[in-house]
């Protein structure tokens, strides 16, 4: 039998393979996403999916382009090429609060809260979309905000949070849209290795709800201990993908974090 008889997820995936067939079951399809800045190709035909129940570890050194395909699905950038799918319905044309209407939110790298708002008039915005009634909402408010650990800065105005609180109100926000799928981009930076297993049981939590989680992390330790699958990016193209513990000892993904371009961005090989 030839590779193109093969059930899709029969076919081999082979290292940084960027227009692998997809498998049936993904709820979120990234196929052959490319964007340009300028003269800089920040993405380039890079192809993944998560399926509902999975946790995808999106890794690769500063200015890889994990963001920039966050900022993609949610509807910021429009892809130069490629396209992106949820539930086989194509992304592209959407506007972000469309995105997330539809089931997909995101935390920021750099936090976003409506500063002079307190952490519950914050997350209470994105509870309002699927629970219209005030009272309703503000009681799942409550139970996301204890969820995250944030139940200390209820009422605390978000430009007086801590940095690591305002990781909390971040993910706390996305959860209260009730989303299908999640992107989080750097929740875990500044937290305590407590703080991060912390952080690690409640994505496990989410996943085993259903949730599709996609997680971008410098804390390798936490991303190879959380993840089913890793991709990994480098110069925006796909590189590798595969189980935590084989990625591990790719040498391309190696070379990429070890070896001397693994300190360009200054990111150090063993966070
Ligand atoms: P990562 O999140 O992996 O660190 P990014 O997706 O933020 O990487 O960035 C990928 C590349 O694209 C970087 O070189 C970055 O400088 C560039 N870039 C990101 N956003 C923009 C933008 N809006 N305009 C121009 N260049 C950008
Ligand atoms: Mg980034």
């Amino acid at each position: 039998m030839n590779k193109q008889n093969l059930p899709p997820e029969k076919i081999p995936k082979e290292s940084g393979q960027s227009t692998s067939t997809l498998p049936p079951n993904a709820l979120l399809q990234v196929q052959g996403v490319t964007k340009v800045f300028g003269g800089l190709t920040a993405v380039d035909h890079v192809t993944f999916s998560i399926k509902k129940g999975q946790i995808l570890g999106l890794i690769g050194p500063n200015g890889a382009g994990k963001s920039t395909i966050v900022a993609m699905i949610m509807g910021v950038y429009k892809p130069n090429a490629g396209d992106i799918l949820f539930h086989g319905e194509s992304l592209v044309h959407f506007k972000p609060n469309q995105v997330v209407e539809r089931g997909i939110a995101r935390t920021f790298q750099v936090e976003k809260p409506l500063l002079s708002m307190t952490v519950t008039g914050n997350v209470l915005i994105g509870a309002l979309l699927r629970t219209p009634g005030r009272k309703e909402a503000l009681e799942q408010v409550k139970k996301i905000i204890e969820r995250v650990r944030l139940g200390h800065a209820a009422h605390t105005l978000a430009k007086n949070l801590t940095v690591q609180d305002r990781k909390r109100l971040e993910l706390a926000r996305a959860l209260a849209t009730c989303p299908e799928v999640l992107l989080l981009d750097e929740v875990m930076a500044g937290l305590t290795p407590m703080e991060i297993d912390q952080s690690l049981d409640l994505l496990r939590q989410l996943r085993d709800e259903g949730l599709a989680i996609l997680v971008i992390e410098h804390v390798m330790r936490a991303i190879m201990n959380i993840s089913d699958r890793v991709v990994v990016l480098d110069y925006g193209k796909k590189i590798a993908e595969g189980e935590p513990r084989k990625i591990s000892q790719d040498p391309l993904v190696v070379e990429a974090y070890l070896g001397k371009r693994g300190t360009r961005s200054g990111v150090p090989a063993n966070r």
